[in-house]
C-alpha cells in the first residue's frame, strides 16, 4: 500500500522561504555576494564583475536547475552579462527575471565607523553593505524564494524562468540593449517580473510598471580664455556665473516649478496615472531628505510630482575655483543638469524647447552642450493583466494592500525589454528611499526583505499553479 504524502501547499512554500530567511541562511548567502567587490565604476574592479557572475551566482543557479552562460558585453570595456534558463515546457508561462550584479564604487573611507562596503553588518533591523539594496539583495531574495518553492514542489515549478544579470547598470546599462536585441528568442517571455529600487514607503508593498527616464545636458557660459582681474574688469565685463544663474532661474522658479513648459506632459498628468496614484503615500526617506510641501509643480500631490511628472535637477555647477578663489572674473560657468521624465513627454522637445526659451529672454550666449538621453522612460499600463495578477498574488501572501505606481521615480533599463521582447513590466522593489544606495551606509531593511521573500515565494507558487494571464494578453 502506498502511503499518502500530504500535498504541499502555497503556505508551505512561503513558510519554507521564511524559514531560510529567519534561520540566517539568506543573510549568509547575501554576505557572500556582498563580499565580491563588483563595483563597475572603477576599471581596476573589472575582474570582480565576472567573478560575481561566475562564483557568486553560477553555482547557485546550476543547483536550482538553470542552464547558465556568461557572455561578454557586446560593447568593449563594459562588464559581462549572465543568462540563465530554466525551461520545464515551452508552453508553460515564462517569466523573465532581471538583476544587476554591479554596484557603485565602495566609498570605503566614508562609511560610519564599524561599517564598510564589502561586508554585511547587521544593526537595528538593517543589513549594511554595498549592494544589499542595489541590487544584490533584491535579486538574491527572488532567487531564494524560487529555491524554496522548488524544494516545496519537489523540484518542479510548473513554469519557466529566464534570468538576465548585467554588470554595467551603474554605468547606464551600456550594452544591455544590444545584448537583448541579439538574444530575442533566447529571452522571450510572457512578463518581466524583477526587483530594484524603493517601495513608495518601507511598509507598503509596491509594484512599479515602468521607470522614469533620464535626459542630461550641460549648461555652459564660456566668455573668455582665462579669468581677468576683478578690480580692473569687474563691473565692465560680463560675469559668466551670474548669467548662468539667470539661465537656471529662467528654467525653474524659486519654488521648484519648471518654467520651460514645453518639457512637461502636454495634457497634464494622465487620468489613468492620477487614478492609480490617488492616495499613494510617499516617504520613508528616514532622514535622508525632506518632502518640502511648497516645492515642485503647484497643484500636484507628492506622488504625482515624483511618479507622474518630470523634474529638473542641477547635479553640479562650477565657476572659478571654489577651493582656491582668486580676484578674477571667471572665464566660464557650467552646470551639469538632468531631467527625469515620464513616457508622457517626447524627449525630442527637451533641447529645442530650452533653446527657444533661453533665446526668447536674451540668453543666446548660454550654450546647451552634450544633450542626450541616458535611460529611456518606460511604462506598462498599470491595469495590465500581469500587473493585476502579481498584485493579487502579493496581496494574498502579505495580507495587505499593494500600491501600484505607473513608473518608479528612478531609472532602470525596462525600455530595453519592452522594445525587444514586448514584455509587460512588473517591478516589485524590496528597498526604500532611505536605503542610501550610491552613498556610504547603504542598507536593506530586514523586515522589508522578509516581506519580499514571502511575496516572491507566493508569486513563484502561483506562476506554476495555472491561472496566469493568457499568453499575449494586454
Ligand atoms: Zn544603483
Amino acid at each position: 500500500m502506498r502511503s499518502r504524502v500530504p500535498k504541499a501547499t502555497r503556505s508551505d512554500a512561503i513558510d519554507r522561504a521564511l524559514t531560510a530567511f529567519d534561520d540566517g541562511s539568506f543573510a549568509s548567502l547575501l554576505a557572500g555576494l556582498v563580499a565580491i567587490p563588483s563595483n563597475s565604476q572603477e576599471p581596476e574592479a573589472a575582474p570582480a564583475l565576472r567573478r560575481y557572475l561566475e562564483e557568486g551566482l553560477r553555482p547557485w543557479l546550476a543547483r536550482l536547475g538553470f542552464t547558465v552562460a556568461v557572455h561578454d558585453n557586446p560593447l568593449p570595456d563594459f562588464g559581462p552579462i549572465l543568462t540563465a534558463l530554466r525551461i520545464e515546457d515551452p508552453s508553460l508561462p515564462t517569466v523573465l527575471l532581471y538583476g544587476h550584479g554591479d554596484t557603485v564604487r565602495g566609498l570605503e573611507d566614508q562609511w560610519r565607523t564599524g561599517l564598510g562596503p564589502w561586508h554585511v553588518t547587521t544593526e537595528d533591523g538593517r543589513w549594511y553593505g554595498r549592494g544589499t539594496a542595489d541590487n544584490k539583495g533584491q535579486h538574491a531574495l527572488n532567487l531564494a524564494a524560487l529555491e524554496a518553492v522548488l524544494e516545496t514542489r519537489g523540484g518542479r515549478l510548473g513554469a519557466n524562468v529566464k534570468l538576465v544579470v548585467e554588470t554595467a547598470e551603474e554605468r547606464g546599462s551600456r550594452g544591455l540593449r544590444e545584448f537583448v536585441g541579439l538574444h530575442r528568442a533566447l529571452l522571450a517571455a510572457d512578463a518581466l517580473i524583477a526587483s530594484d529600487g524603493p517601495r513608495v514607503e518601507p511598509g507598503v508593498p509596491t509594484i512599479a510598471t515602468g521607470t522614469r527616464g533620464t535626459f542630461h545636458f550641460t549648461l555652459a557660459v564660456r566668455l573668455r580664455a582665462g579669468g581677468v582681474h576683478s578690480g580692473h574688469w569687474g563691473g565692465l565685463t560680463a560675469d559668466p556665473a551670474i548669467i548662468l544663474a539667470h539661465a537656471l532661474s529662467a528654467i525653474m522658479d524659486r519654488d521648484g516649478k519648471i518654467l520651460v513648459r514645453g518639457w512637461l506632459p502636454a495634457g497634464g498628468v494622465p487620468d489613468a496615472v492620477k487614478t492609480v496614484l490617488a492616495g499613494c503615500p510617499v516617504g520613508g526617506g528616514d532622514g535622508a531628505a525632506s518632502i518640502d510641501e511648497g516645492w515642485g509643480e503647484p497643484g500636484l500631490s507628492a506622488a504625482e510630482k515624483i511618479y507622474g511628472w518630470n523634474s529638473f535637477i542641477v547635479l553640479a555647477m562650477l565657476s572659478g575655483r571654489p577651493e582656491n578663489p582668486v580676484n578674477a572674473v571667471a572665464p566660464d560657468a557650467v552646470a551639469q543638469c538632468q531631467i527625469r521624465y515620464t513616457v508622457d513627454t517626447d524627449i525630442a522637445v527637451f533641447e529645442l524647447a530650452l533653446r527657444a526659451h533661453l533665446d526668447a529672454i536674451g540668453l543666446a550666449m548660454v550654450r546647451i552642450e552634450d544633450a542626450g538621453l541616458r535611460m529611456a522612460a518606460s511604462r506598462t499600463a498599470p491595469d495590465h493583466p500581469w500587473v493585476r495578477w502579481a498584485q493579487a498574488s502579493l496581496e494574498t501572501s502579505l495580507g495587505k494592500r499593494v500600491q501600484v505606481i505607473p513608473n518608479s521615480s528612478g531609472g532602470l533599463p525596462g525600455d530595453v525589454f519592452v522594445d525587444h521582447l514586448g514584455v509587460p513590466l512588473v517591478w516589485v522593489p524590496h528597498s526604500y528611499n532611505g536605503c542610501k544606495q550610491h552613498g556610504p551606509d547603504e542598507h536593506l531593511l530586514i523586515a522589508t526583505a522578509r516581506e519580499g521573500i514571502a511575496g516572491f515565494a507566493g508569486l513563484w507558487w502561483d506562476l506554476g499553479a495555472g491561472a496566469t494571464p493568457v499568453r499575449g494578453a494586454a
